[in-house]
């Protein structure tokens, strides 16, 4: 048999190889059935007793899942069982039968076709994913209409399920930790339920790849990269044994992983750090919170805008603050406004192509002149404070009056706020981002007007050196040990350990081992990145004394070029710490956007 290699979305990492389970898919009847007058009240009954026995099955998958995966998992199915008591779908379905004088079958299919037609006219993704949820559910009651329904029976023995679409309540059903070795659908994105309970399951995961159900057959042997998103269909024996020592490699840095996330941050010499995640969906906080994250230190919010053809209202901003404010509470979340323009496009705004984004009308200065839109940004934010861990930050500020009108508009909405007996945190903290010079110059005299700071690095490093960031042709410049970079960096982390005020890096500097090494050394406590970076930079935080840190740091700054700094670092960390350099790659690889 020929070997076929498909391409799809990796949403949960590892590798799984074996055998093809290919369950049954529901199909809605597209025959209209007509009944006689007398077999109505039958009918209706029928649908009924398939409502009822729908029911029970949720109640059952529910405590199932909730001791399984705990009670967030459970949760759809709580908004299952609203679907399912809605008097609008109940009321619905029984007029089909009743007004058509059609079997229940139909008024199901019916429905659900409206439903999707209704669906797809949404722009949002979110939404869009969350038809599958109404969908789910007629489908239950579909399969329950049937007195002498097939048993769901899960499957005995282990495998690789390849599904068209595995609705929620059917991926609760059917994926289990022992017998699900991997999932592979023709459809579905990294937001899906799917995705998000293959993720908590660690369960490796392919999706989105288009007639996979066409492809393969019950039984044939598959391998199932979700950290590549790849499938290979009948692999030969030598590649089989590629992936199995990928196997292997990844399973052994997972357990490394594991071990990790929940030993205490702090260095040898007992100094407390934070490592902290730089998210830009809120379902990433509890995969975020898993890896050891104490905190989220960046939600990049122009994500909000990007997911989107339309603008977000001010209720789409404060249901996903409130989401990842609730998701990570009590931990603190940093909440960024708008950091548009440069390499990041508003399709909303028909936004002018400007000679030079990088210096063009970014971030603050976008917001600081589409104020009304400013506004509805902090006003939902204001909204999602009220369990007193949010803080705002504001990208790319490069003098004070900057901040003092950022300021006057946040009083002015608070103002607002009150006015309309809003409830929001009176102490919510103000940041700004250092991520140009000329902010990290004025660190000082930006902490008197604000709460934290924190250090874009990604950004920071362009501006110093005049190296485009994301310019392969230059990126041999981009250097994060130049001496430049190192004593600008320094001299932020020193103003605002001496102002007594909160410092962060946010930048990529924070997720690698060394570099994170040199800044806890210049006195960083509170380092941000990529989920999935934190277990490697707690390990090697947690290799090293801060006080030794501190020493090595000191001699770097007599030296003069970047390349000098690095190899001087690496011999006394090699010396001192060999352990820093058995970190081990991350889960994925790829920089950060
Ligand atoms: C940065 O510039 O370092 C940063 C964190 O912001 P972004 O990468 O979103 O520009
Ligand atoms: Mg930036």
């Amino acid at each position: 048999m020929d070997m076929t290699r498909l391409r799809g979305i990796g949403v949960s990492p590892g590798i799984a190889m074996g055998e093809v389970l290919l369950p049954k898919r529901v199909v809605f009847t597209s025959r209209k059935e007509i009944i006689a007058d007398n077999q109505v009240p039958d009918e209706l009954k029928r649908l009924r007793q398939a409502l009822d026995r729908t029911r029970e099955d949720l109640v059952r998958i529910k405590e199932g899942v909730r001791e399984k995966m705990g009670p967030d998992s459970s949760l759809i199915f709580e908004a299952h069982l609203l679907i399912l008591e809605d008097p609008a779908l109940v009321g619905g379905l029984e007029d089909v039968i009743r007004d058509e004088k059609a079997r229940a079958e139909w008024a199901l299919s019916k429905a659900n076709t409206r439903f999707e037609q209704l669906f797809e006219a949404l722009t949002d993704d979110y939404f869009r994913q969350r038809r599958s949820d109404v969908s789910d559910v007629l489908k239950r009651v579909y399969r329950n209409l049937e007195a002498r329904r097939e048993k769901e029976r899960a499957p005995q023995k282990q495998h690789i399920l390849v599904a068209h679409e595995l609705l929620p309540s059917e991926a609760a059903l059917r994926l289990s930790r022992e017998l699900t070795l991997g999932v592979v659908l023709d459809v579905g994105g990294q937001t899906s339920h799917t995705a998000i309970l293959a993720r908590s399951l660690a369960i490796p995961a392919v999706l989105g790849l288009r007639d996979i159900t066409r492809q393969v057959r019950e039984g044939e042997f598959v391998i199932v990269d979700g950290t590549d998103g790849e499938v290979i269909i009948n692999p030969p024996p030598a590649v089989r044994r590629e992936f199995q020592a990928k196997k292997e490699k990844y399973e052994t840095y997972g357990r490394e992983l594991q071990k990790t996330a929940k030993l205490r941050s702090q260095t040898l010499d007992r100094v407390r750090f934070f490592p902290q995640a730089n998210i830009e969906l809120p379902e990433e906080v509890a995969p975020a919170l898993a890896m050891g994250a104490e905190g989220v230190g960046l939600f990049r919010s122009e994500f909000i805008y990007l997911r989107r053809e339309s603008l977000p209202s001010e209720e789409d901003h404060f249901e996903i603050y409130s989401r990842i404010a609730r998701g990570a509470h009590p931990r603190p979340v940093t909440i960024r406004t708008l950091d548009i323009g440069g390499e990041k496009s508003l399709p909303q705004l028909n936004i002018e192509k400007e000679p030079n984004p990088a210096l063009g009308l970014r971030a603050v200065r976008f917001s600081l002149r589409n104020v009304e839109l400013f506004r509805v940004q902090l006003r939902a934010i204001l909204r999602a404070s009220v369990r007193k861990n949010v803080r705002v930050l504001i990208p790319m500020v490069t003098e004070v009056d900057e901040v003092v009108d950022v300021k006057d508009i946040f009083e002015d909405v608070k103002k607002e706020l009150r006015r309309k007996g809003e409830a929001f945190d009176e102490r919510i903290p103000l940041g700004v981002m250092i991520e140009v010079p000329a902010a990290a110059a004025l660190t000082e005299i930006m902490l008197r007007e604000v709460d934290f700071v924190s250090i874009g690095t990604n950004d920071l490093i362009q501006y110093i050196l005049a190296v485009d960031r994301s310019n392969e042709f230059v990126s041999y410049l981009y250097k994060p040990f130049h001496p430049a970079v190192l004593r600008l960096i320094r001299s932020v982390i020193q103003a605002a350990r001496k102002a007594d005020k909160d410092v962060v890096v946010c930048g990529e500097m924070a997720a690698d081992p060394l570099q994170a090494i040199v800044l806890l050394g210049f006195g960083l406590r509170t380092f941000s990145m990529n989920p999935i970076f934190i277990p490697r930079i707690k390990k090697a935080l947690r290799s090293v004394e801060c006080r030794t840190a501190e020493k090595i740091v000191e001699e770097t700054l007599k030296l003069r070029s970047a390349q000098q700094i690095e190899e001087y670092l690496i011999e006394e960390v090699l010396l001192r710490h060999p352990q820093v350099f058995l970190t081990g790659q991350p889960v994925a690889n790829g920089p950060q956007k």
